[in-house]
Formats: structure tokens, sequence, C-alpha cells
């Protein structure tokens, strides 16, 4: 992975026109992160022959463009899709519990307290 995005690399004047372009913001979470923390990303993969034309590179944080890896953008909502259900499904979870402690907490308290 690590690799991947070494080699696709973009640098240089390429990488601030696309960087100003696109507000120094990540375009696919939003996130305004300091320069060095964007990358340019390839809306179509390098690895897939995707080109370097300005209509092809996007501004990516890091963490976006780790997700994204050599996805199409499809494949990359989806990826982000499966993992916001199960990220829900915890935070669900979560929630239940955190909710059911309190209960058992008071009524533990209530108890062993004299
Ligand atoms: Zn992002």
């Amino acid at each position: 992975m690590e690799k991947e995005y070494t080699m696709a690399c973009i640098t240089g004047k390429k990488r601030n026109i696309v960087l100003k372009r696109d507000k120094f913001k990540c375009q696919y979470c939003g996130s305004k992160n300091n320069k060095n923390d964007l990358v340019i990303d390839h809306i179509y993969p390098k690895s897939k022959n995707g080109s370097n034309d300005l209509d092809n590179l996007i501004t990516s944080c890091i963490k976006c463009n780790c997700k994204k890896n050599d996805h199409s953008l499809s494949d990359f909502k989806s990826i982000i899709k499966e993992q916001y259900a199960q990220h829900y499904d915890e935070i669900v979870y979560l929630r239940k519990v955190i909710k059911n402690l309190d209960k058992i907490i008071i009524l533990k308290n209530s108890t062993s307290s004299k």
C-alpha cells in the first residue's frame, strides 16, 4: 500500500495546481489539512493505467488515500459504506452497554451503600 502511493506520487508544479484547484481540502472527506498532509490521488488508479492528467487527479488526505488505495470510485464508496455499517453496529452496541452499565452501577451502589 505504502509502495503504491510512493510510486504514484505527484510532486512539484502539478501537485500545487491540483492543491490550489481543490482549495487545499480533501475532496473525499472535506477536511482541510496542512499542505504536507495532503496527497494527490489518481481518481482512476495509476496502477490500472490511470493518467496523470489534471482531470484524473484529486486532492486527498492521507487517511482517505489509504482507504481508497487503488480502488475505483465506486469500489471506494462500497468500502466506506461497509465500514460505516460496521461502525454503526458497533456504536449501537456500545450505546446499549453504556445504558445498561448505568443501570447496573446505580443498582449496585444502592444495594451496597449503607
Ligand atoms: Zn479525506
